[in-house]
């Protein structure tokens, strides 16, 4: 796996697509790279349903695979929003296999039944939630959530129970932005002088409006404790004509970070890149024009099966963003959440992963590989678990500074393990033994009442809210 990083050539991360590569999509052959690169024609043409799909390839795609998008969204807890940006990076000649298709477009033939132990609210963002749209885990920063919608939605999603409308197996409440109902947050960060750091996501801040960006962006500027602001959005990757055409939003996010700067604070950027296959020279001109008006923007990457789980993608991920002066800042072990088990890699996957990324390149642009716990433990780094066994795939995580006294378990898929652990898996009664004995090899004293609550996690409840299936 080593040597592998080493073969990769130094330079590949410095070519930047600049083709007209949308052309080759049949319904857009004849759109110009005026309209192309237009924000407003990206949303407006933007693919919401399959027949959608079946139009502007023509007979590019064939009918079974047709067949199998339609009986994936049948399962799927997203629906779909793609940009023509990213619908054109699809290799079409070779969809199934295509790292941006799987990210957005699900297809049956390679879904898999979820984990005994997934959970839809697998953060415990709502169990950690003192008043709506805002989760309170870590002592100094909180987690805003304005909107739940997004200009594309991805299959893997960790906020599948709310974002992007209700499918045939979920029921959302999604919620456009709407400023009435924000002054709860508001007030609460208002009254916890400790937080100093807030994520504005979702959702996704492409899809509040200027004055929306304006009004959350001065709200919270405003509170003396509040030292730093985080726009998420995945925006940069998948909507990159928005930060070089819509010069409105571009405007208010601007004067927020000028206004933040002059109060000594920070607003910046944080994206979400997942694939090189995802960059060309749209990415690099929107990065630049950040970095032009001093804007730090970070990245947060998912691990996902047969997207970037692989070397040579994630190294040159990693050396792409750093050479667009985007800092990459996470990569995630996918969470637990339902319609994604064939996305989702082992933890020692991930950690072998880690060390092949680094010593490629700087430090400050390695970035960090976490485990964000599921149950509501924060993120911790891919290495740093308590106990892992490897044949069952199940890892056990403290968190003292977040939940002290508890423990987390996250678990690989069961179809990555060998075929006598799968037995395991399928009886309830063997499969909750290997949990204790996990728990009590990891040499972690917890109290009685610590083990219940794992318990209950494990036995979903609640947490499994809103699905139909
Ligand atoms: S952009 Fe973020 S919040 Fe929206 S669907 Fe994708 S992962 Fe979920």
């Amino acid at each position: 796996m080593l040597d592998r990083a080493r073969d990769l050539g130094e330079l590949d991360h410095r070519t930047f697509r600049n083709d007209e590569f949308w052309r080759e999509i049949p319904g857009w052959r004849d759109v110009t790279p005026q309209e192309f690169g237009n924000h407003l024609w990206q949303s407006k043409h933007s693919i919401r349903k399959l027949d959608q799909v079946q139009s502007v390839l023509g007979s590019r795609i064939c009918p079974t695979f047709i067949d199998d998008i339609a009986a994936g969204l049948k399962i799927a807890p997203m629906n779909i929003r793609i940009t023509p940006y990213v619908f054109s990076l699809i290799d079409w000649d070779n969809p199934a296999d295509d790292p941006l298709r799987k990210q957005f477009l699900p297809i049956a033939s390679q879904m898999l039944p979820d984990h005994p132990y997934y959970m839809a609210d697998s953060l415990y963002e709502d169990v950690d939630s003192p008043v709506p749209m805002l989760t309170h885990r870590y002592p100094d920063k909180v987690l805003f959530l304005p909107l739940t919608t997004c200009p594309v939605y991805c299959s893997y999603c960790t906020r599948s129970r709310i974002i992007g409308g209700s499918t045939e197996t979920v029921d959302k409440d999604t919620y456009g932005p709407n400023p009435a109902n924000w002054e709860p947050a508001f007030e609460y960060l208002r009254n916890h002088p400790q937080v100093e750091d807030v994520v504005i996501s979702g959702g996704d801040a492409f899809n509040l409006t200027p004055r929306y960006i304006r009004l959350i962006g001065e709200a919270l500027l405003e509170i003396p404790h509040i030292r730093r602001l985080r726009y998420a959005t995945k925006g940069v990757a998948i909507l990159p004509m928005k930060i070089l055409t819509d010069n409105e939003w571009m405007d208010a996010f601007l004067d927020i970070h000028r206004r933040g700067r002059k109060m000594g604070k920070q607003v910046v950027i944080h994206t979400h890149f997942s694939s090189p296959r995802e960059i060309t020279q749209y990415s690099m001109d929107a990065a630049r024009r950040f970095f032009d008006e001093g804007v730090v923007v970070r990245n947060q990457a998912v691990l996902q099966e047969g997207v970037n789980n692989s070397i040579e993608d994630m190294v040159l991920l990693t050396r792409q963003l750093a050479y667009m002066n985007i800092r990459p800042y996470y990569v995630y072990v996918h969470d637990m959440v339902p319609g994604c088990e064939h996305l989702r890699t082992t933890l020692w996957e991930a950690v072998q992963l880690e060390k092949s990324v680094r010593g490629t390149t700087a430090g400050f642009n390695t970035p960090t590989f976490v485990c964000d716990a599921p149950g509501g433990g924060g993120k911790r780094h891919v290495a740093s678990y308590e106990y892992y066994d490897r044949e069952n795939g199940i890892s056990v995580w403290s968190s003292p500074n977040v939940k002290p006294g508890e423990l987390f378990l996250y678990f690989d898929p069961v179809h990555r393990l060998s075929r006598d652990a799968q037995e395991r898996w399928g009886n309830g009664d063997s499969r909750l033994a290997m949990v204790h004995e996990a728990i009590r090899r990891s040499n972690y004293e917890i109290s009685d009442m610590a083990r219940t609550k794992i318990a209950e996690r494990l036995e979903g409840g609640a947490a499994r809210s809103g699905e139909k299936r």
